[in-house]
């Protein structure tokens, strides 16, 4: 029998990425309150948050600084807006912060409301800047299998899931996917890490020449794949691709909307895995998820091809009435400098050795194929058979199972396609915690093997 908020959940809201016709049996978890990485739900059941909400709330749930933050902007100037040059004290502070946070060359900084917007803008502004070049024809889009970049025509063209494109109508044409990097799945029997990271970078040339390079603007990929499974690269891997962008100019947009801000114990996911992008995508712990913050990185090139274009056609054509909220920004702010000031991002380059370790002790329980992270992300799949890692039917829904026994246990993560299980806590949890974490899941993978017997 569903609660009565549950009940009028059902009969009143559509809710993004979840099954629509089971859920009407199973309806939601209605969370209530939340307090450092624990949230409540309307019972007052408590859940370790194993997911840092969607991989947001870098600092736990209420921080009183953010919540003072927002208030004394909401009292002071709840809104002002970035068009026809109208400005406003936080989004100019927070570009400087950002700019000099930002590990590669940036002249400016745009703000948006979200990740999805953010990989949008970087899409137009790749097109727009080879319009201003004179180089009209460069503007495909070389995303990879499983990556995932948002939902917006665009933002899901380049996602590359096939819930993201099935029925759809996406992705757009000029819009390639290149092999995904998951060496435990995609690898020959035998292939080393860097064997097949060569691979792939070849694939990814392969591809490119078969296009025509004159016709490929962009190749945008997260540090580690978030939503495509929690996959960690093989070693060599962005190395290997960087070459392969130099080669035909391609613009390299990293997408750090998940892995910026500490979460690979760097302050971006690119220092830890030795990119070297064009440009950055950013979101989410930039405001520890209280507020919604997207943006972009513009470097000098692209400035230039922006004012070049300003002065012909009169205008900057792009941005909404969100871009660079002021509350946002208050928000974003202070985050930034907690996580200077408390050392946020030194703590998880401690913690994650602990983190890690927990995660690797589940590569022993006989529904684990595979267990591997990177920061305090890590990714699980669950397979029906180790040895030929053959997986469970898709119907059979194991991993979503798993996440339920996991729910049943006081812990939230999240279920991906492949039944694969991502973990992303809050990043000042604490290491009692992680191993209450841990604890928990092998106590749901316990439970969905009993299950399946
Ligand atoms: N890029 C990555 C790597 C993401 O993980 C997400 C969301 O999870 C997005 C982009 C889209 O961000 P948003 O949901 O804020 O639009």
């Amino acid at each position: 029998m569903l609660s009565n908020l549950a009940a009028r959940d059902v009969e009143t809201l559509v809710h993004p990425y979840t099954n629509l016709a089971t859920f009407r049996e199973t309806g939601p978890l209605v969370l209530e309150r939340g307090h450092g990485v624990w949230v409540y739900d309307t019972d007052g059941r408590p859940y370790l948050e194993g997911m840092a909400g969607l991989w947001c709330t870098a600092l736990g749930y209420s921080n009183e600084e953010l919540v003072a933050a927002a208030t004394e902007q909401l009292s002071r100037l709840p809104f002002a807006h970035l068009f026809s040059g109208r400005s406003h004290d936080p989004a100019i502070e927070l570009a400087e912060a950002l700019k000099e946070l930002m590990p590669v060359p940036t002249s400016k900084v745009f703000f948006t409301s979200s990740g999805s917007e953010a990989n949008d803008t970087q899409v137009k502004l790749a097109w727009y800047m080879n319009n201003a070049l004179g180089r009209p024809r460069k503007k495909k889009i070389i995303a990879r299998q499983r990556g995932y970049h948002g939902v917006t025509v665009v933002t899901a063209s380049m996602t590359g899931l096939p819930a993201n494109h099935a029925d759809w109508d996406l992705p757009l044409p000029g819009f390639l996917h290149t092999a995904c990097p998951h060496h435990y799945r995609f690898a020959e029997p035998g292939e080393t890490e860097e064997a097949f990271s060569s691979r792939l970078a070849d694939e990814l040339e392969a591809l490119i020449l078969r296009e025509d390079p004159e016709t490929v603007a962009a190749f945008v990929a997260e540090p580690v794949m978030g939503a495509g499974g929690a996959i960690t690269p093989p070693a060599g891997y962005f190395a290997k691709v960087q070459a392969v962008l130099d080669r035909y100019d391609i613009r390299f947009i990293a997408d750090e909307v998940i892995c910026g801000f500490g979460r690979l114990g760097t302050w971006f996911g690119s220092e830890a895995l030795d990119m070297r992008p064009d440009t950055i995508s950013f979101a989410k712990a930039v405001t520890s998820g209280y507020m919604p913050l997207g943006g972009v990185s513009i470097d000098e090139p692209l400035y230039e091809a922006l004012l070049a274009e300003s002065r012909k056609l009169g205008t900057f054509g792009h941005g909404t009435t969100y871009s660079g909220h002021p509350v946002a920004c208050a928000v974003a702010l202070k985050t930034l400098e907690i996580y200077r000031r408390d050392r946020i991002v030194e703590g998880v380059a401690g913690k994650a050795p602990l983190f890690q370790a927990r995660l690797a002790q589940l590569r022993g329980h006989p529904l684990v194929g595979e267990a591997r992270g990177l920061g305090l992300i890590g990714g699980i799949e669950i397979v029906a058979d180790r040895a030929s890692k053959a997986q469970f039917d898709p119907k059979a829904g194991v991993a979503a199972r798993c996440v339920a026994f996991a729910q049943a246990e006081g812990l939230i993560v999240r279920f991906l396609a492949g039944d694969r299980i991502a973990v992303c806590p809050p990043l000042v949890i604490q290491p009692d915690e992680i191993d209450t974490l841990f604890d928990r899941l092998a106590r749901a993978l316990d439970r969905t093997a009993a299950w399946i017997a």
